[in-house]
């Protein structure tokens, strides 16, 4: 474990998807982010669908979805941030 107190670097926050945010979702919202969910390889084409995996989420205790390409997540609090460190990528 590091702990980097003191300390601020550039962090990386990703967003994420609160799930019973997204219950809240009119239908036609739902149905527009259905082509956003796979689930098990084929992606989601109606409203109810949509709901149908959030519960599915919520029954699985997962209360955010994680949205891009995040390898530090918490299935209750989100991105728990990455502490990017930047090479030095000075050409002389
Ligand atoms: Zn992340």
């Amino acid at each position: 474990m590091e702990a980097e107190e003191g300390e601020r670097m550039s962090r990386i926050i990703h967003m994420c998807l609160s799930v019973r945010g997204a219950l809240n979702w009119s239908k036609a919202e739902m149905k527009r982010m259905a082509p956003c969910i796979e689930v098990e390889g084929k992606q989601l084409q109606t409203a109810d669908e949509v709901k149908n995996f959030l519960l599915d989420e919520l029954s699985k205790g997962h209360e955010v979805l994680p949205s891009g390409d995040c390898d530090n997540f918490d299935w209750k609090t989100g991105c728990k941030g990455h502490g990017k460190q930047e090479a030095n990528q000075e050409n002389p």
